[in-house]
């Protein structure tokens, strides 16, 4: 075994050759030299399953490695220097896809970021006196004019908003939540867990499908700071039901403080483009409760964040808790939310500047004549329609991350099978390419959705499948 590990060249040797110098000469030699002890090491760890001295298998198999070495560490070498976080097509029809990032924020929004964030920025500095500003300044205003809110803020997530809005304002105190609300978010969000750990006393009232006026009344007491109302946004309580609205709650219940988690966070009337009427942040704020909060990557189309919104007197508190400083979102964030919260000022822009609001209304026909002409044109490459087998179908797409669960988009796609390959290798394939394609199987063959393909990631698609054909 010794004498194989003896066989392995040494660094030195390797650096020896032209390519291999030139690569670590001219762009990085500690690279170079990982790339080495990583092929090296293959080679080392090949050796020790064969516990021989001498082997003529093993030996076949090491000068096979010899062969390709050098090529294996160049491979080694850019796949080192190359992202991991990679730009991919989503192909799967989920609009909100949490495995995907979420709300994609568009090219035109980031083109205004990169000016504006590559120097320094008056993140917490007011240009107005000279002195120093707040990080919310930039869009806090915005945001009470579109919602009617007297002031706001935005942490690091929603999750992260609940957690400060419980622990300002209950902190040992008892929050009433109705025993249907209590819901689990994907991620580990639990309303129950979060509650506890932003060190508020949960009381459970009513029950899994029927929550009265009258259980939330005999639940207060002296020990209450607030009834929490939490929007059921991933799933649907039907049948005999009955839930009592915020409305409601604080007409009845005047004096006591009111939160509410919407989760989505959408700032449009959704029921207008034929979708269920999702509740907006404006009605929240119209029915009189006193704190709300909901992401910013949902509904809202625009960077993950948690937004709090609500009476001035509460937003203060929040503000001044030193949780907020551990959850307070960077420039990034601030600056996004800004240029977002603008395009919701342009109204009749709104829905084509918003990726998010563009494929969730974007009409059936809109996305049927999209994939038409994705067809044509696989149809007219002679290799892709000789080795794939092409289908338009009517699909199922969806908004996603955990907001209308029951409702499915009418939306079109296409369904591909290759001759003499798996599905599930096509899929892979794809998964792999250097911009990768996420799709979905179907009936045993590939689906991709085109509600949520970009149209100038079409060329790349068919590109792809060209090299696959
Ligand atoms: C999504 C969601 C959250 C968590 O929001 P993040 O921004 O992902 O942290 C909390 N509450 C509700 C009701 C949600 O829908």
């Amino acid at each position: 075994m010794e004498n194989y590990f003896r066989i392995i060249p040494k660094v030195d040797k390797l650096l020896e050759d032209e390519r291999l110098a030139f690569l670590s000469k001219n762009y990085s030699r500690t690279n170079m030299l990982s790339a080495i002890n990583e092929v090296t090491n293959e080679i080392r760890e090949l050796i020790k399953e064969y516990n021989l001295s001498e082997d003529r298998e093993l030996e076949k198999k090491l000068q096979a490695r010899f062969q390709t070495l050098k090529e294996d560490i160049e491979e080694k070498f850019f796949k080192i220097l190359s992202p991991n976080f990679k730009k991919v097509i989503n192909a799967t029809g989920t609009i909100l896809h949490t495995n995907l990032g979420r709300a994609p924020l568009g090219k035109d929004i980031l083109k205004k970021l990169s000016d504006k964030l590559a120097g320094y920025t008056n993140l917490e500095y007011d240009l107005k006196s000279g002195k120093r500003g707040e990080r919310y300044d930039a869009f806090s205003s915005l945001i009470c004019k579109i919602t009617g809110a007297e002031a706001a803020l935005a942490v690091n997530n929603n999750a992260a908003a609940v957690m400060l809005i419980l622990n300002t304002l209950a902190k040992d105190k008892e929050v009433v939540v109705s025993r249907g609300e209590l819901v689990e978010i994907g991620g580990k969000f639990r309303v129950p867990d979060v509650l506890r750990a932003s060190g508020a006393k949960l009381v459970e009232v009513g029950t899994t499908n029927k929550t009265h006026l009258r259980d939330y009344k005999e639940a207060l007491s002296e020990e209450t700071a607030a009834i929490l109302k939490v929007h059921t946004s991933n799933y649907d309580i039907i049948g005999f039901t009955e839930n009592v609205e915020t409305k409601e709650i604080k007409e009845n219940l005047k004096e006591t403080l009111l939160i509410e988690d919407l989760g989505s966070g959408v700032l449009i009337d959704l029921s207008k483009y034929g979708l269920k009427h999702e509740p907006t942040v404006q009605e929240s704020i119209k029915n009189g409760v006193d704190v709300v909060c909901f992401s910013g990557d949902k509904l809202l189309g625009g960077p993950q964040a948690g937004i709090i919104i609500g009476k001035k007197e509460y937003i203060d508190k929040i503000k001044k808790n030193q949780l907020t400083r551990a959850f307070r979102i960077d420039k990034f964030t601030s600056a996004t939310l800004e240029l977002i919260l603008l395009e919701y000022l342009k109204e009749d822009k709104l829905l084509e500047n918003i990726p998010v609001l563009k494929m969730i209304t974007r009409s059936y026909e809109d996305v049927k004549i999209a994939t038409k002409k994705f067809v044509n044109k696989l149809r007219r490459s002679d290799k892709i329609s000789e080795s794939f087998k092409i289908e338009e179908i009517d699909t199922d797409a969806q908004i996603g991350g955990g907001s209308l669960p029951s409702e499915l988009i009418r939306s079109r796609g296409v369904l591909l099978s290759r001759k003499n390959m798996s599905v599930n290798t096509l899929e892979e394939k794809l998964r792999q390419l250097e911009i990768p394609i996420v799709a979905r199987i179907v009936d045993n063959k590939l689906l991709l959705d085109f509600r949520t393909i970009f149209n100038e990631e079409i060329a790349y698609i068919i590109s792809s499948l060209e090299d696959l054909a």
